[in-house]
């Protein structure tokens, strides 16, 4: 039940220039030329990025694309390829979703917020199921892009739409409500976060309100829109307060019954209750959103209680985890519909850890398709997407097992008989992509392949390191490369998940310090060029056989690699120069560059690809007389060397604080390294939108009572003013969590409340003050994230946030996510 448009109508819709050669038919809209499935079908919207999407125009018609929408024809001839040409691509593409979506009448509840959108959608989607066949986001796929291919999906079969909507500026809402055209707005939390891309937070929340100005109904937290009631007048509104009673829905009682969160509300005129499995705030509060919207569309109190009681936890992440058997694990077994599930594939193939790449996965429910189209197009896409094997769980997977045409596929009738089956597919060194339809419970999948977790974790968010890319991104000058500091394990956050993200997010360049922290990304599918930052010259074969580009900071160094080069025949062997302009660590001095230019002049065996230079204070206003000197020095040095090379290379300076702070110094590169994991000390953290890309946390392993009289851990230095109780955590020195954290300096959040250490901090445990924290064993511990940031522990013991990072250790497993 896939719909289609003949190319020539859609140039109508768009009122597009360009001819058409060939009148094919569309079905598939395409804004990266990196996921093509459906080449012949697909509509590529050359799209401007942080690239301009032009540039992919060619990708895309090698791999079978012939249907463009740009606003130039590319310089290429491709004669047989129809250019529908606009002035912008962006408007085209959404012109076309709200084109698309005018041809059905169906309800399309519209949501907006700060916080909780995902989550309010995907509880909806759960909660109204049973009686509607629902099309909603993927993900948070909630942006100009992300909501008209949404919005592009609803067909003949849906009689309910549920799309979010997420903006970042002025302007951007009433795109979105055009493509959307909601019937029914639902409002979330909205924060008082003063966001970069609004004069005030008044300014942004008129802006969120202009999703809903052709709804028929709105239902909305009567606080968020006390100031705001002109622009609700001419709807049906359905207000709900936790404080005021003279709204729709009033929850006046809250409290806590055996773990559960239970409610009472006033509804008209009648008192109502509510039962929800989860008791934190946000969760509270968006199922008191969902409450209210189950009432205001005309479901009774008891249904509504009925189905929240059951809600399960919305997961948009996917996990990614070291399994038995050298396996990497991505979990994803909560969504099981075509989209997330080609999301999913994605991510399988930007992580090239391993060669071979399996997926299980699981009969999937509710796509809106027939059962044949769905199997068909489920087939295609694990075969355009190189699947080695195929692990399908369930009786239609089963059924339709002939389509599927890989090298290894097995199918089971449910997940009891794959589990028992398990260690006969002698799952090794493969990527493993779980997913499936939560009734499957692959979790139980998961936890059999997933290597026992210590229970101490760092985890790692992908996206949040993406976003942080692009804040440099964004303030680079146009053409200026970025290097990426991937050494020490990526400043402590794992080594090649990091670098096949950066790698698939085209970056130009990887840094690491030593040739075997090379030699493993080269083993883990990382092909992008990579600098070593100290070469040593014991190393130096393995390096060349990986391709692996030397930093040549002394003249010993060069003439040992000169040498190795000569004895193996290389010639033009790709080196980077380093000058030292005054860090005074390693690198060439400027009174020696003289000598190094007459080396260069007559040397075939090597060719500069750059010169660098190291920056010591880039943060810091107080040496800033001194950055101006290394900056002059360093112009003077690259300048001899290009002379006397008679080619440019590549030149670089600037580390992460130098990006913002010396836009001048950017040259040709800049090289990245601790913003990426989202700390710079030079950008304040309010306007700046990093994020730390790290959690770290542990659990409790016992909880006790003591008594003020009594000494806790080693030497006797801990004890607590007042009777009370402690709680051990299973995090100590030997995990990086510093002796130095120890007696109260350091403190970690438990249950939302942060409490100091008491004791000295032992080998692998250490001890919290929990007496005014209800808790229990089994409970989870943050040490940092982004509430009690790395910056903050790396004043509690006088250091940098660099060391704290860096000195998590290996023991400590990383969980990547990936949403
Ligand atoms: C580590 C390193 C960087 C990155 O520094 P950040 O302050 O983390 O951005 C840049 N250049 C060199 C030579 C480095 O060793």
């Amino acid at each position: 039940m896939q719909h289609s448009y003949a190319i020539s109508d859609i140039k109508q819709v768009i009122n597009a220039g360009g001819n058409i050669v060939d009148d094919t038919i569309i079905n598939t809209l395409l804004t990266d030329s990196r996921r093509i499935n459906n080449p012949a079908g697909s509509l590529f919207f050359a799209l401007d990025g942080r690239r301009d999407g032009h540039e992919f125009i060619a990708d895309a018609y090698t791999a079978g694309v012939r249907n463009f929408v740009v606003n130039h024809r590319p310089d290429t001839i491709m004669p047989d390829a129809n250019f529908l040409v606009v002035a912008d691509v962006l408007a085209a593409l959404q012109a076309l979703a709200a084109h698309h979506r005018k041809q059905f009448n169906l309800d399309v509840i519209g949501i907006t917020g700060s916080n909780g959108k995902t989550i309010v959608k995907e509880w909806l989607y759960q909660l109204m199921s049973p009686e509607k066949s629902i099309v909603r986001n993927p993900k948070s796929y909630n942006s100009q892009i992300g909501v008209p291919v949404s919005v592009w999906q609803v067909n003949e079969t849906h009689n309910l739409g549920i799309f979010e909507a997420g903006i970042s500026t002025t302007g951007e809402m009433d795109k979105l409500e055009a493509v959307i055209q909601p019937t029914i707005g639902v409002l979330t939390h909205i924060g008082t976060a003063h966001d970069e891309g609004f004069e005030s937070p008044e300014e942004k929340l008129s802006e969120k309100l202009k999703l809903f100005k052709n709804c028929k109904q709105l239902i909305y937290n009567y606080e968020a829109l006390i100031d705001h009631k002109d622009e609700l007048k001419t709807r049906e509104c359905f207000s709900w307060s936790r404080k005021f009673n003279q709204v729709d829905l009033y929850v006046f009682s809250e409290t806590t019954i055996s773990g559960k969160y239970y409610m009472r509300a006033m509804y008209k005129e009648k008192e109502i209750e509510c039962l929800l499995p989860y008791r934190d705030e946000a969760s509270v509060e968006n199922a008191i959103v969902c409450w209210a919207t189950m009432l205001a569309m005309g479901y009774s109190p008891v249904d509504a209680d009925d189905r929240i009681e059951r809600l399960a936890a919305v997961s948009m992440r996917l996990e990614l985890k070291h399994g038995i058997n050298d396996c990497s694990i991505i979990d994803d077994s909560y969504n099981s519909d075509i989209q997330s599930l080609e999301i999913a594939l994605n991510f399988l193939n930007q992580q090239n850890q391993h060669q071979k790449k399996t997926l299980i996965l699981s009969d999937i429910y509710q796509s809106g398709l027939q059962r044949d189209a769905l199997y068909k197009q489920v087939a295609q896409l694990v075969t355009t997407k190189h699947v080695d094997r195929f692990i399908g769980v369930g009786t239609s997977l089963q059924e339709y097992a002939s389509l599927f045409n890989l090298p290894q596929t097995h199918f089971y009738a449910d997940t009891a008989a794959l589990l028992k089956e398990l260690g006969k597919l002698h799952l090794q060194e493969e990527t493993i992509l779980i997913k499936g339809s939560r009734s499957f419970e692959f979790e139980k999948i998961s936890r059999a392949l997933v290597q026992k977790a210590h229970e101490t974790v760092l985890e790692i968010n992908l996206n949040t390191l993406l976003s942080n890319l692009n804040f440099y991104k964004g303030r680079l000058k146009p053409g200026v490369k970025i290097m990426a500091m991937v050494k020490a394990f990526s400043y402590g956050s794992g080594t090649f998940e990091v670098a096949n993200m950066l790698q698939y997010n085209k970056v130009d360049y990887l840094a690491v310090a030593y040739t075997d922290e090379g030699v493993e990304l080269r083993e883990n599918g990382i092909t992008m060029p990579i600098m070593v930052l100290n070469p040593e010259p014991e190393s130096y074969d393995k390096l060349v056989v990986n391709k692996l580009e030397p930093a040549i900071y002394s003249f010993s160094l060069f003439d040992e690699f000169v040498k190795f080069a000569q004895g193996e025949d290389i010639i033009n062997y790709p080196v980077h120069i380093k000058i030292d302009s005054g860090m005074h660590r390693v690198g060439f001095e400027a009174f020696e560059v003289e000598t190094l230019c007459d080396l260069l002049e007559i040397n075939q065996y090597i060719r500069v690809q750059s010169v660098y230079s190291h920056l010591v204070a880039s943060d810091a206003e107080q040496h800033d007389m001194f950055t101006m000197q290394q900056i002059k020095i360093f112009e003077t040095a690259y300048k001899q060397i290009e002379d006397a090379l008679g080619y440019t290379v590549i030149k670089h300076i600037s580390n992460t604080s130098g990006i913002t702070r010396w836009p001048n110094a950017q040259y040709d590169m800049v090289r990245l390294g601790i913003g990426l994991y989202g700390v710079d000390a030079a950008v304040p953290r309010e306007e700046s939108g990093l994020q730390p890309v790290a959690t770290l946390k542990t659990t409790i392993s016992q909880v006790k009572k003591v008594a003020a009289n009594e000494t806790i851990s080693y030497n006797r230095n801990g004890s607590l003013k007042t009777d009370g109780k402690i709680a051990t955590v299973r995090i100590g020195y030997a995990d990086g969590y510093l002796r130095a954290f120890g007696n109260g300096v350091g403190r970690m959040l438990v249950n939302g409340t942060l409490v100091p250490t008491v004791g000295n901090i032992t080998m692998d445990m250490c001890m919290l003050d929990v007496s005014n924290v209800e808790v229990k064993e089994g409970d989870e511990v943050i040490v940092f994230n982004e509430q009690q940031r790395i910056e903050e522990l790396a004043l509690q013991i006088g250091t940098i946030p660099y060391e704290i990072l860096t000195n998590i250790s290996q023991r400590v497993k990383r969980v990547y996510f990936y949403e």
